[in-house]
């Protein structure tokens, strides 16, 4: 037992420390999933021993207090926590209980997205912007008006009547209570509740300036968004560029529309700005629907969104549910996986890249973050080390977003013990030892020796890979193993001695270039001796590699690793030139005729073939077989380019093609496919339910098509 009321007790203790540090200095030290399972913690415990239970407990109230330095504001209603969900499975147990507690009363849900920011309250008298207040602990906020009014999707002034369209008899009322002299006082007041943000743009370019100044950068958009707004200066506050989506109306005389759909259309149409991704749902499928398909479309977003709220959506059966004194009961936040964890940095490695550059990568003490195990991140380079002032041991908040690869967003600077050290970046280079080399004015630090072992193996990769000459099975480990010396085996003592001198000991790597590839048939004995090869997967990869001679001239192109030439300039070389001898003898204007081909990339293409260690590559791979013309399979699929600097963008759903069969067919006949619309959109391909970019090509007069016409217009001439 006495266990127990420690836990409980440290628990406390730990959670309001972090309640301050989060709240008041906007600076937490775990990240919110590591702060959630605390606070759960304490829950289950509170739940199996009841008489612990103190008001005081973080359980019992909404977190968060008023900071000093504003004047206290009492609010009219508590301004409430919401309850969190983070599995399915919550959340049909929540509208259960929601279905139960409605006792049989029809209702639905509004699903809207959760926007991590600060709540903010405003209060308009007589349809005027009177205060502004943060939610503080629920009761007392801060008066934060002159900060709030400088946030420009925050109205001043109520739309009136005559300036906003009114669908119904009870909006008509409602409106004429702004202007109704004799109304009563109270009546006339409105209050607005929102999420105050900081769009991710704003964000970046916040904490950029922070770290030019030596200020730490925020750890994330919310803290940042909630340290701005307890600024004593209003004028920092407007530089900051914060924004709002209102979420709540309340009328002073507590009339309320019937529905929460119908009041987030009243403040739209009011002057406030409502979160436009919002759905009515009938079920829990349909709300779980909606969930999921954000828990993706959130990228998307340009500001942080960290769940979804579901609330009940008729006001008298919300009332009918009630609320806890902490949250209502009436609606729920389904939290997406968390992107940010903190963890303890215990090692940095580097990684020597194909082109020589140096990749410091952290280490990590491996934490779970949205479902995979993270024990490293990339650093970068040294200037991202200087700029994050990360130390070996430091505690940092490493942050998936968006993708897969997780990065380093902060030092946690307040859990540092002393036990910190710089880290050290390499003078010379940890494969070969040559000394590096930094170019002026560049971030990238790199080993300059052609023949370092690293690079060797990253140039052979890259040419095997999937995007160039296709070769499977050839992985980083084989890569390592074919481009290492190996020891030479005696039949009778497997090693020679080793006094007999090393060189004699050791045989060169099977490998050593790319052209070797094509030499390892003849080695097919050795081959069979690697450590995990056996003659089967030998003659697998000797057959990979037999077929990729045919891969094509823009495949090799690519695989070759010629400065700035990608993919696609990769393909477009070779369906001008058609032969690589042609391409070695272009001048670097005949280069630059070719749409697409730019003044750098056609010098740094002409470079390339003027290094007679490339002429020597080119003329082994020749000799080997490596088809060096553009094939046949090449030569039909080169359609006449009749899109040739024309661009387009896809919206919605086509009928038969899938988005990226549409790509292909624009790009192979020379178009261009973009993400969004603009003056310079020649076409807009638009399927079932395209949005937004199909009005904005009716707005600018852009040509729309369908599928058909697509490929109408694609064949027509070819
Ligand atoms: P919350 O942020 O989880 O949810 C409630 C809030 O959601 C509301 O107050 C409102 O501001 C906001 N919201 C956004 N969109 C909304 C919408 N469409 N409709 C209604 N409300 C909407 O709850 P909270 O009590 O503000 O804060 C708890 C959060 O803070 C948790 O995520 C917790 O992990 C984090 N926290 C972290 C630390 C730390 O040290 N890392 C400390 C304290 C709290």
């Amino acid at each position: 037992m006495n266990n127990v009321v420690e836990e409980i007790a440290d628990l406390r203790r730990q959670i309001n420390d972090h309640d301050y540090r989060y709240y008041v200095l906007n600076a937490p030290i775990v990240a919110d999933v590591e702060y959630d399972t605390l606070l759960k913690r304490l829950r289950d415990l509170e739940a199996g021993h009841p008489h612990l239970i103190t008001p005081d407990s973080p359980t019992q109230r909404v977190s968060g207090q008023p900071a000093e330095g504003f004047a206290e504001y009492i609010h009219k209603r508590p301004m409430l926590s919401l309850d969190n969900s983070y599995s399915i499975d919550d959340l049909r147990g929540w509208a259960k209980r929601c279905e139960k507690l409605a006792g049989g009363r029809y209702f639905d849900y509004v699903a809207e997205l959760k926007i991590d920011g600060l709540s903010i309250s405003l209060i308009y008298e007589n349809g005027v912007l009177a205060q502004g207040v943060t939610r503080g602990d629920g009761v007392r906020g801060e008066a934060v008006t002159q900060n709030v009014r400088t946030i420009r999707s925050i109205p001043l002034r109520v739309k009136e009547e005559g300036e906003q369209e009114k669908t119904n008899e009870w909006e008509q009322k409602q409106c004429s209570l702004f202007e109704n002299e004799a109304a009563a006082e109270s009546s006339r007041e409105i209050e607005v509740r929102g999420e105050v943000y900081l769009p991710h743009e704003s964000f970046q370019q916040m904490n950029r300036e922070r770290t030019d100044q030596g200020q730490p950068p925020y750890a994330n958009p919310r803290n940042a968004a909630s340290g701005t707004m307890r600024q004593l200066d209003p004028n920092i506050v407007a530089e900051r560029k914060l924004d709002i989506f209102c979420y709540q109306l309340f009328f002073a005389g507590n009339e309320a529309f019937p529905t929460h759909a119908e009041s987030l259309q009243w403040m739209e149409r009011a002057g406030f700005k409502v979160n436009p991704h919002r759905r009515i749902c009938q079920t829990i499928d349909e709300l779980i629907a909606f969930c999921n398909e954000w828990e993706t479309k959130r990228n998307e977003l340009n500001y942080e969104t960290d769940g979804i709220v579901i609330k009940v959506n008729q006001t008298a059966v919300r009332e009918e549910i009630g609320a806890t004194s902490k949250s209502p009961r009436w609606a729920i936040a389904y939290k997406f996986p968390a992107r940010q964890i903190s963890t303890k940095l215990i090692d940095v490695i580097y990684q020597v890249g194909r082109t020589g550059a140096i990749t410091p990568v952290a280490v990590f003490e491996p934490v779970l973050l949205a479902g995979t195990t993270v024990v490293r991140a990339s650093l970068h380079n040294a200037d991202e080390i200087r700029r994050l002032g990360v130390r070996l041991n430091d505690y940092v908040f490493i942050e998936k977003s968006g993708e897969i690869i997780p990065q380093v967003v902060q030092v946690i600077t307040e859990r540092r013990t002393g036990e910190e050290q710089e880290i050290v970046f390499p003078t010379h280079c940890p494969e070969c030892q040559t000394e590096l080399i930094k170019p002026e004015g560049e971030a990238v630090t790199r080993c300059p020796k052609f023949d370092c072992p690293a690079k060797v193996r990253e140039r052979i990769l890259y040419f095997a890979s999937r995007r160039a000459m296709r070769i499977e099975g050839l992985g980083e480990a084989l890569v390592q193993q074919l481009t290492t010396p190996r020891p030479r085996r005696d039949k009778k003592s497997d090693l020679l001695p080793s006094d007999e001198g090393e060189q004699e000991g050791i045989l060169p790597p099977l490998v050593q270039d790319v052209t070797d590839l094509y030499h390892l048939a003849e080695k097919r004995g050795e081959l069979i001796e690697l450590e995990r090869m056996g003659e089967k997967s030998a003659d697998k990869l000797l057959e990979q590699i037999e077929t990729s001679k045919q891969a094509g001239l823009a495949r090799l192109l690519h695989g070759l690793d010629i400065r700035h030439v990608g993919e696609r300039t990769a393909q477009v070389l070779a369906n001008y030139f058609g032969s690589i001898d042609k391409l070695a003898a272009a001048s670097v204007e005949e280069l630059s005729n070719v749409y697409e081909i730019g003044t750098i990339m056609a010098v740094a293409i002409r470079e390339w073939f003027d290094t007679e260690r490339h002429q020597h590559l080119i003329a082994r791979l020749k000799k080997a077989g490596v088809q060096m013309e553009i094939t046949r399979a090449e030569g039909e699929a080169q359609t006449p380019r009749i899109f040739e600097g024309k661009q387009f963008v896809l919206t919605g759903t086509l009928p038969t093609m899938k988005r990226d069969d549409a790509k292909a067919f624009i790009e192979a006949r020379g178009g261009r496919v973009n993400s969004s619309v603009s003056k310079k959109t020649d076409f807009v391909v638009a399927g079932e339910e395209a949005g937004s970019k199909l009005a904005r090509a009716q707005e600018l007069g852009i040509p729309v098509l369908d599928e058909p016409r697509l490929l109408a217009l694609g064949q027509a001439t070819s």
